[in-house]
């Protein structure tokens, strides 16, 4: 039933606009009462006003949304998994009350400020600062390519304290705050994605989340992320696989269509057989996550996985479609562009291979 209602969303209100918003450069921010409104924000959360769904039901709308466009999916993985969930997990009874209804019903728009512009591979080597002002924290530093960044009402920055590093909630107006959306992307175009600077940002304890001190506060949130990243791309390259199967029936070359060239079959089985073990992988994770039992690593396999092949079957859609793959009246390039931050953002492929490097072999490569 989820599966169905987030689909036909995507079909009725994401399909016929994306491609004008991705040329535009534009989030459609229209649409965030409709996801809203369907339960899509904070939707593995109990209470708040959140659905309360299941891991699987939460990878099934990544995957939908995502057949749709990466950004929108991003945009319900940073407010779900990277703002809601912490806020959920690590914040005040009062925190919780404050900001989940309002986030669910997609009045509060969140971000999430980590990677800062000297390198994101190295969370540790974080340079934004937070230092105690009497009951207060004031926090200098910048963060870069945080997506909903320049929307957002609410940014959750990670800042290094004297105790390790703390999250921090921040609302928009907060003096010395600000955020500068980043133009002239190639990829992820219907998303939002900005710089952060702080520049004496005085924030109260109340804005602190209590429950968590050290960098495994924002590593969790990005476990959480990346099990739905491994759903969603999936849903890219399944909207580039249906985009074939009609583009190769239909053109005929040679005097038959497309699609009766066995090296032509063989590319769409290879894509078939690629989805459907990129699914399994996610189910089986989606599992794990249900009991309790999912570890970090094997959220990094099928991340690395699960992006490689959307991205592989993007780029061969592209190749299947001729001339015609470069055109935007076709889904595969903007599938392939949106690909290329999807597989950079929350951990490169390199390290989520360094990771899984280092759970066989027990040496830190970093
Ligand atoms: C569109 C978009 C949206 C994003 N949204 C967010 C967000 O909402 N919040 C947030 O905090 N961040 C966000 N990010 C940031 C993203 O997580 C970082 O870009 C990513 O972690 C990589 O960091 P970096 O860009 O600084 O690259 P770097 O860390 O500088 O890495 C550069 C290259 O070096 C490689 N590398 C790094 N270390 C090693 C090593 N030890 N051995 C071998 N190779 C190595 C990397 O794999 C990469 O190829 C977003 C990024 C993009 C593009």
């Amino acid at each position: 039933m989820v599966q169905d209602s987030v689909g036909r969303l995507v079909d009725e209100r994401v399909l016929p606009i994306i491609q004008k918003c991705f040329e535009e450069h534009r989030f459609p921010q229209e649409l965030v009462p409709e996801l809203a409104a369907l339960g899509l924000l904070g939707s593995s959360i109990h209470g708040y006003g959140c659905a309360g769904l299941n891991a699987i039901a939460y990878g099934l709308i990544c995957q939908q949304l995502e057949r749709g466009d990466s950004g929108i999916r991003s945009f319900v993985s940073v407010q779900s998994s990277l703002c809601m969930y912490p806020i959920d997990a690590f914040g005040s009874e009062q925190q919780k009350q404050r900001y989940l209804p309002r986030m669910a019903r997609g009045e509060l728009i969140g971000c999430f400020g980590l990677t800062e512009p000297h390198g994101g591979s190295d969370p540790a080597n974080m340079k934004t600062h937070a230092q105690r002002r009497g009951s207060d924290w004031v926090i200098n530093g910048a963060k870069m390519w945080i997506t909903n960044g320049s929307i957002a009402g609410l940014a959750l920055v990670w800042a290094r304290t004297e105790q390790g590093i703390r999250g921090f909630l921040i609302e928009k107006g907060t003096p010395g705050f600000s955020a500068s959306p980043i133009e002239r992307k190639f990829s992820l175009r219907a998303s939002v994605t900005a710089a952060l600077f702080l520049d004496n940002v005085l924030v109260p304890e109340q804005n602190v989340l209590p429950g968590v001190i050290g960098l495994k506060g924002p590593l969790a949130c990005l476990t959480q992320a990346r099990y739905g990243i491994s759903w969603g791309v999936i849903g890219a390259a399944q909207a580039c696989l249906a985009q074939l199967l009609s583009y190769t029936s239909e053109r005929s070359l040679f005097g038959r269509s497309l699609a009766h060239n066995q090296a032509i079959q063989i590319r769409l089985a290879q894509m078939a057989r690629q989805i459907t073990s990129a699914q399994l992988l996610a189910l089986q994770l989606g599992r794990l996550k249900e009991a309790g039992r999912m570890s970090p690593a094997q959220v990094s396999l099928a991340k690395w996985n699960n992006c490689r092949m959307a991205l592989d079957i993007a780029r061969d859609a592209r190749d299947m479609l001729g001339g015609s793959g470069i055109s935007a009246e076709y889904v595969p390039i903007r599938h392939m562009l949106n690909l290329e931050s999807v597989i950079t953002y929350e951990g490169t492929e390199t390290i989520h291979q360094l990771t899984l490097g280092r759970e066989l072999t027990g040496v830190n490569a970093f």
